[in-house]
């Protein structure tokens, strides 16, 4: 058996009434209403959400280091979530890279839409992902940290290329059609990577982050938290 583990039928389906909300579509908004309703379609029938992880046993945890599969990732914060745990699972998902032939349209509206729905898609694979992990192990809650999420000293996003390269061996385009550019962006966009734990309690690196009016924030800023970081 491998030991990087593909989920690469992810089954899902995008609501279109559900998802109009998101894109600030009115119920009167006929014409428009049936141009999103066609790209939801066409999404729901070209779409194919990815994800890849691989399941690490943690070598060795120093105050802000943890070293897996021989690669030595450099982050107080990891170290300190992960604690005495010995295991660590590797991951990438991804939107797919299937959708870019809806890109030929000219008009932002359709291409801010088409955003959305690959961001829906990429939930779906990460929800996927973490379904998979804790049925198989057994595991009733993980907490997850990603390179470059959080503010900048609590995973630099550099640590990226210790997954892609390191972890993954160079293997994440091959398995799920993921690339890391040069500037460390992932191509598709609407992709992450980075690693899930077993953990007591649910945390998000966003409570180490300061950065204001984010869209995504998942979690308020911590000040406790952060003083007892020992972050900078
Ligand atoms: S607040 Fe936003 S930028 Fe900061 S970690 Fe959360 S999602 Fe990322």
């Amino acid at each position: 058996m491998s030991e990087y583990m593909v989920l690469d039928s992810i089954p899902f389906r995008l609501n279109a009434a559900e998802l109009a909300k998101r894109v600030y579509l009115a119920e009167e908004d006929g014409e428009l209403r049936r141009s999103w309703e066609s790209l939801v379609e066409r999404v729901n029938a070209i779409g194919r959400p990815r994800a890849v992880y691989r399941d690490c046993t943690v070598d060795a945890v120093t105050a802000d280091t943890v070293t897996v599969a021989g690669v030595t990732l450099k982050s107080r914060v990891l170290a300190a979530q992960l604690g005495g745990r010995r295991r660590l699972f590797a991951c990438c998902a991804t939107c797919g890279r299937e959708t870019a032939e809806l890109e030929e349209s000219p008009d932002p509206l359709e291409q801010f839409w088409l955003e959305e729905l690959r961001m829906e898609l990429l939930h779906h694979a990460s929800a996927a992902l973490r379904r998979e992990i804790m049925s198989r192990f057994g595991i009733p809650r993980l907490a997850g940290m990603a390179p470059g999420s959080g503010d900048a000293g609590v995973w630099p996003l550099q640590e990226q290329t210790k997954l892609f390269d390191g972890i993954f061996g160079g293997r994440i385009p091959e398995l799920i059609g993921v690339e890391l550019t040069d500037s460390l962006l992932m191509v598709p966009c609407k992709s992450t990577s980075g690693v899930l734990f077993a953990a007591e309690h649910d945390f998000a690196t966003c409570r180490l982050c300061r950065r204001e009016n984010c869209p995504g924030r998942r979690a308020p800023f911590d000040p406790e938290q952060w003083n007892r970081s020992g972050l900078e």
